[in-house]
């Protein structure tokens, strides 16, 4: 049997046909039959270029439809995909060409000339171009392609992409996920959330991250529905196309946009069957306010880039608010201490993971990638969490993001909760900075929703609330936090501005 990925997505779009596959929110889009045709257009135009199977195909481009059939011919033929940030500027970019090596290299035509020069002295034998629209040298190639393609046979193990992870705490790594990760990974997602023919899913995430290149556009491919493509989401163009989808995935951000609609309502949502919500924490407050607001839940997932996702909500079943739900078919959760011991139900440890959607490794990096596995196979995610009885699963934070004060633990989480209920914020973040006294001095950075604020009107009421080792002892007051494209705080941003960056 082959173990390609596409082949498996190839049956099921034979089946479709002339289905819809792919549309836009301002063209016309693709059916099945002619994603088929154009992936294997590409997938021809890259082996006339030289890409053979295993050969990494690196690409910087706008979403389109275009890049994500792009995504499709390398699978197809074998090539591994690895997507990069489309905000990385040319020295960031040198980074990722160098430690990845690709054969080809396919850009926007904006900044073409330099970006062709770099990766050329990266060793990169042709760098292509692909516009917004879809045009470029890439397609232009490509129009005079076949479109017939003998879809390369693999073995599960082969790597379909290394995709680096968001760099929230450190330096970007290549997570390099195999054709089975990716197909264990989609087929139970389809599962659990359901995913039927007559499903339209909106898509408003990039291309370049795990999130938005495969998560759900696999619960599409899986089962033959169709997809909304819109190039970046703004809540009032998302709220006046939920009427046309019926699942959305997105970032909390997304959420938190449309309940500033006062027009969003139950009757915007009333096609909706499902919203999606994961790559950060989705506050509960949040959820219960979009809930009341739509009287759905939105369900919760979590994962990584080391693995696709680890656990979600039920479709059907108890949606817990706070929680991000339980492991999905072909993933063991644990909660470990320090030393990799399992924890009882109910305790703060590491959140370690095994099974068949964890990565195969870190691109190039064979000792992080042992340093990131337990003795007997476990992955480290980096996370801390608890597990309950009932196999529900709460995250606390990130290891890095601990703060030890006077020798007590401080989870972030907890403080920045407690702040963001604070009349007069809108958001907050904990970081730890280096302090004589206590180790790390807990320190809160504030955005406040009007007027602005003292320290004494953030510090007076926590001291009423929590145990003293918990209370900021400074407060700084920002415009907004910094975040990166998947709208994480980058909390080792903070922690260099104020003084305690642990990652550097
Ligand atoms: P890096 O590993 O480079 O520091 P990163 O961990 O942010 O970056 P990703 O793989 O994109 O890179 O993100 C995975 C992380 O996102 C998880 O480890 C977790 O910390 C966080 N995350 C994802 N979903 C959720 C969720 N529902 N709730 C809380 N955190 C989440
Ligand atoms: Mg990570």
């Amino acid at each position: 049997m082959n173990a390609n990925l596409f082949a498996t997505f190839e049956r099921i779009a034979l089946a479709a046909g002339d289905a819809a596959f792919l549309d836009t929110d301002t063209g016309p889009g693709l059916s099945y039959a002619q994603m088929l045709a154009l992936t294997a257009r590409y997938a021809n135009t890259l082996e006339r270029l030289g890409v053979r199977p295993g050969d990494r195909l690196a690409v910087q481009v706008d979403k389109s439809v275009q890049n994500f059939c792009l995504y499709l011919a390398a699978l197809r033929m074998g090539a591994v995909y690895l997507p990069l940030n489309t905000g990385y500027q040319l020295g960031e970019l040198a980074y990722f060409l160098e430690d990845a090596t690709p054969h080809v290299f396919v850009c926007a035509p904006a900044g073409h000339a330099a970006k062709s020069a770099l990766a050329a002295q990266h060793g990169v034998a042709h760098t292509l171009t692909l516009d917004e629209d879809g045009g470029g040298s890439l397609s232009a190639l490509a129009a005079g392609e076949r479109d017939r393609f003998a879809t390369a046979t693999l073995a599960a193990d082969d790597i379909a992409i290394i995709i680096y992870t968001s760099g929230t705490t450190g330096r970007p790594k290549g997570a390099m996920l195999t054709h089975a990760n990716l197909l264990s990974n989609g087929r139970a997602l389809t599962k659990l959330w359901n995913f039927g023919a007559a499903d339209v899913l909106l898509h408003a995430l990039p291309l370049f991250h795990a999130h938005g290149l495969f998560i759900s556009s696999h619960c599409a491919l899986l089962s033959g529905s169709r997809m909304l493509f819109l190039k970046k989401f703004k809540a009032e163009q998302v709220a006046a196309l939920l009427p046309r989808a019926t699942v959305m995935v997105g970032v909390p951000t997304f959420y938190t946009r449309l309940l500033d609609l006062p027009a969003f309502d139950a009757a915007s949502a009333a096609n909706m069957r499902l919203f999606i919500s994961g790559s950060a924490p989705l506050l509960a407050e949040t959820n219960r306010a979009f809930a009341q607001r739509t009287g759905q839940i939105v369900l919760e997932r979590y994962g990584m880039t080391e693995s696709a996702i680890i656990s979600s909500n039920p479709c059907h079943g108890e949606r817990r608010i706070g929680s991000v739900g339980l492991a999905i078919d072909g993933v063991e959760v644990r909660i470990a201490d320090a030393d990799d011991m399992a924890l009882p139900a109910g305790a703060v440890g590491g959140i370690q993971i095994r099974g068949s959607g964890v990565m195969k490794g870190y691109w190039r990096k064979p000792e992080l990638t042992a340093a990131e596995f337990s003795a007997d196979g476990w992955f480290r995610t980096g996370d801390l969490g608890t597990l309950g009885a009932d196999g529900y699963l709460n995250i606390v934070g990130r290891a890095k993001d601990l703060v030890i004060s006077g020798g007590y633990n401080v989870y972030p989480k907890e403080i920045e909760m407690a702040i963001d209920a604070l009349p007069g914020v809108l958001e907050s973040a904990v970081i730890g900075v280096p302090d004589r006294d206590f180790g790390e001095a807990v320190t809160a950075v504030v955005v406040c929703r009007g007027a602005p604020l003292d320290g004494a009107a953030v510090i007076a009421p926590l001291k009423t609330q929590l145990a003293n080792y918990k209370v900021p002892k400074h407060v700084h007051f920002v415009a907004e936090l910094p975040r990166n494209a998947m709208g994480k705080v980058l909390k080792n941003v903070l922690r260099s501005t104020y003084g305690g960056d642990k990652t550097a």
